[in-house]
């Protein structure tokens, strides 16, 4: 394998990645090493998928904008930790036309007398822009994250960007005044285009709007995703439970091969898209849920419902026991287990295991090359007779 290596000036400040001083394979070691010193007591750990991409691979982008003690309007990513920026016009695993859109923002802000937020007294205006891109049909979204909602020359603002880069296709303000840590603010404008995006993942399309979870690495989760219904072999007549569903992304391609496939998912921006993603691939037989997984399948337990196959996707802390226990109820020939954190994943595991779950597959995947962060799926079933 050629050896890929990134050769960063602030990846000390940065901390994004923590292996950046590791070839490409000794990346795959460590990950390999960490996912069977986890897991390998429980299964054999299967070789690590290496992704299609190594670098540039980030579909989604953030800049966080500020000052300099001299005034000097600056951009970049926050040192891990502060919220000190440290200042970046290319990333080597970020999209890099994301990267050349959030650098002409910096300058148009310049050129048009906009102000940059300032964190301390509230004021100011531009404090973060997103951008994401669909990698398979080149659509990129660019969300302006604004401190007040008064954009001053707003349309001539727009213009000049979209002249500078004729390939965006949809621009979106989004104002957050408040005094927190996460980019995103509720109130949104469309300024330009339709306010989303449509990826294309295992022959199925995708709408993504801002606030919508959608993997950063589209490539290697295509791999993933396919592997992964093709471990589990549905047959057709599958009532599937997709938890932590996104905008529907596993569900809606386990669709064609089940009988029917119900999704939960906590973020009502997602479970619209979800249910737009059903409509525009003319799936008919998936059902949307905006609910707390763990909520939602106690519920499922206590109506007595069954489900053949339970797909469970959470964030990095895991799943819940409230979530496992239900599980265990609606007594599913298969638990297919995809997870972005191998220690709440073994955690989890144990759950499975000591209640008539085995695991039949455990395959990792970098999904996130240059970081210490590793993808891992497990695909559990159910002992007869437990
Ligand atoms: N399976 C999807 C999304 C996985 S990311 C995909 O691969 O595209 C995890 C998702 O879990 C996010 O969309 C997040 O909004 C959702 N989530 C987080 N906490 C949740 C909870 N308590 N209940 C339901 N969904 C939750």
């Amino acid at each position: 394998m050629a050896e890929v290596k990134i050769n960063c000036a602030v990846s000390k400040k940065c901390g994004g990645c923590q292996l950046s001083n590791m070839t490409y394979s000794q990346q795959l070691s460590f990950k390999q090493a960490k996912v069977v010193k986890l897991l390998g007591k429980m299964h054999r750990v299967e070789e690590i998928v290496p992704s299609p991409r190594k670098l540039h691979y980030r579909n989604k982008v953030q800049a966080a904008f500020g000052r300099t003690k001299s005034g000097m309007i600056i951009s970049g990513v926050y040192q891990s930790s502060t919220h000190n920026i440290v200042r970046t016009d290319a990333c080597c695993i970020e999209d890099e036309k994301a990267d050349a859109i959030i650098v002409t923002v910096r300058e148009l802000i310049k050129s048009f007398n906009l102000t940059v937020f300032d964190e301390r007294s509230g004021e100011g205006f531009l404090r973060h822009v997103l951008v994401k891109r669909a990698f398979a049909t080149g659509e990129i979204m660019v969300v302006l994250v604004t401190g007040t909602p008064v954009f001053k020359s707003k349309n001539a603002f727009c213009e000049e960007l979209l002249r500078r880069h004729p390939d965006i296709t949809t621009v979106i303000q989004n104002v957050n005044n408040r005094f927190t840590s996460l980019v995103l603010g509720d109130k949104e404008t469309v300024l330009y285009g339709t306010g989303y995006i449509t990826d294309e993942l295992c022959g199925l399309k995708f709408r993504i709007s801002s606030k919508s979870f959608y993997q950063i690495n589209r490539d290697c989760a295509e791999l993933m995703f396919s592997h992964a219904l093709d471990s589990v072999g549905l047959t057709g007549d599958e009532v599937v439970i997709d938890a932590y569903s996104g905008v529907g992304t596993i569900g809606l391609i386990a669709s064609k091969q089940a009988k029917k496939v119900i999704s939960v998912e906590l973020n009502p921006d997602a479970v619209r898209d979800a249910k737009i993603n059903a409509k525009i691939n003319g799936i008919r037989n998936a059902a949307f849920y905006c609910a707390d997984a763990s909520d939602f399948m106690a519920e499922m337990a206590k109506e007595n419902e069954r489900a053949d196959l339970v797909i469970m996707d959470p964030p990095r802390a895991g799943s819940t026991v409230t979530f496992m226990k239900s599980v265990l109820r609606l007594l599913p020939e298969k638990v297919l287990y995809i997870s972005c954190n191998p220690e709440t994943l073994a955690r989890d595991l144990t759950f499975f295991l000591k209640n008539g779950y085995r695991i039949r597959l455990c395959q990792p995947y970098d999904m996130f090359p240059f970081t210490e962060h590793v993808e891992t799926v497990c695909l559990m079933s159910r002992v007869e007779g437990k």
